[in-house]
């Protein structure tokens, strides 16, 4: 027999909302808990670059008619495809690292993005109604016949078979899960991400740029930008930027990155002022509003921990493998962890005990491998360095 009271899912990210979506599509009831007001609530702010393995996962979970909408929704970019520049002298750097695993088997070898806030909105197409919003989960109890979760004015959800634990890398749920085992370090650099009018991007031309700039003695800066081309004429389309750095190079005032706007997009130009005319416009022509900054945080490095496993509650996502921006892979194993969770309760036809367990075992092999690679790409790329026993959490 299984279980007919909804699974409980924590947060709507993109992990959660694809498994809310593999669960409606298998007739199992499910609700899902998000402290955001809506999808709208904070900026949505950058894009994803997903691989062949992200969307496998994702057209396996997908209906054939919303895959098509997905699909049809990514941006595909040919041109030099992943191409390194030195950003101040405008050259093509000959050693430039790209990752293999982002050039999609569907693309014709071409990079396949699209923004998180398009993602969620198809991801989250037809589970409307099963999405409570203004829910801060803060925990949870294991009750004598399910699982209930706890939210931060102190009342608590339906009970349910099973909670997922999705809310990203604050995860109150990863961390009672795992009694602290799961952990999220502050790698110490931080980074901004910002937008402008496509015209702004013309001077690159079409492709996946990386623009490299390391001639401050503190450390390097970096940018990732996506150009695509069947938007560089809309003057209603603006294109979005992702800049890192090495730890100290890009700060925060009191090394607060919740700050967004005109602050955070003065950083990113005078951090770009040396920059190559052919840049500069990215940085020059900003949306001001939408410059925001974040911390580069990642999870264990050396891969997902043990904790003793607890039938009624797992976590996917972030909230388990959080990853540096390095490689660019950390939503493509977060939809792997969605399909795979889905497709288990799927067979069973429902929750029944032993499936974290087996979940959690399969996803730590993958999961581990894409965190270590992260990581040891990160080290390379901008100089990040974790202790497991001494450096800082968040
Ligand atoms: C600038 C940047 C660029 C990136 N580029 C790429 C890329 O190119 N390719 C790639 O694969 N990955 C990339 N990533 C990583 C990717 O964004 C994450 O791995 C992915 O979003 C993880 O999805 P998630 O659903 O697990 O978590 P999230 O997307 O973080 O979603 C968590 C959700 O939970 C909600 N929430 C948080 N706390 C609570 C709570 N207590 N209660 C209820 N709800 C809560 C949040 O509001 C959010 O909606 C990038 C990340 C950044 C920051």
């Amino acid at each position: 027999m299984t279980d007919r009271k909804p699974i409980l899912i924590a947060g709507a990210g993109i992990a959660s909302l694809l498994l809310a979506q593999s669960l409606r599509l298998s007739g199992i009831p499910y609700r899902v808990f998000e402290r955001d007001a809506s999808f709208v609530f904070r900026a949505q702010g950058y894009r994803l670059r997903l691989s062949s393995e992200g969307l496998d996962a994702i057209q396996a979970v997908l209906d054939p008619e919303t895959w098509q909408r997905f699909w049809g929704t990514c941006g595909k970019t040919g041109g030099l495809g992943f191409a390194s520049f030195n950003a101040v002298t405008g050259e093509q750097i000959e050693h430039h690292l790209v990752p293999p695993a982002l050039v999609s088997r569907q693309g014709g070898g071409k990079t396949i993005g699209i923004s998180r806030g398009d993602m969620r909105r198809i991801f989250a197409q037809g589970c409307e109604d099963n999405i409570e919003w203004g829910k801060h989960v803060t925990g949870y109890e294991v009750t004598e016949d399910g699982v209930q979760a706890i939210f931060a004015d102190g009342t608590r959800s339906v009970e349910g078979p099973l909670l997922v634990g999705g809310e990203g890398i604050y995860s109150k749920v990863a961390k009672q899960l795992s009694e602290g085992k799961l952990k999220v370090y502050d790698t110490g650099a931080r980074g901004t991400h910002g937008q402008a009018p496509s015209a702004s991007f013309k001077g690159l031309g079409e492709g996946v740029f990386r623009l490299l700039d390391d001639t401050r003695p503190e450390g390097s800066v970096f940018v990732i930008t996506n150009v695509r081309p069947e938007e560089m004429d809309d003057p209603s389309v603006s294109f979005g930027w992702t800049m890192g750095g090495h730890p100290g190079v890009i700060r925060a005032p009191n090394d607060d990155y919740t700050i967004v706007g005109r602050t955070a997009a003065d950083i990113a130009r005078s951090l770009t002022q040396k920059w190559h005319p052919r840049f500069r416009p990215l940085f020059e022509d900003m949306n001001e509003s939408e410059a925001a900054f974040w911390k580069i945080t990642c999870s264990t490095p050396s891969g997902v921990p043990d904790w003793p496993n607890q039938p009624r509650v797992t976590v996917i996502g972030d909230s388990v493998h959080s990853m540096t921006p390095a490689g660019g892979i950390g939503a493509n194993t977060a939809v792997r962890d969605s399909a795979l969770l889905g497709r288990l309760l799927r067979e069973d036809g429902g929750y029944k005990a032993g499936v974290t367990e087996r979940y959690e075992k399969e996803m730590r092999i993958y999961a581990s491998e894409a965190v270590r690679e992260s990581y040891s790409t990160a080290v390379k790329q901008f100089g990040i360095v974790i202790d497991e026993e001494t450096s800082l959490t968040v």
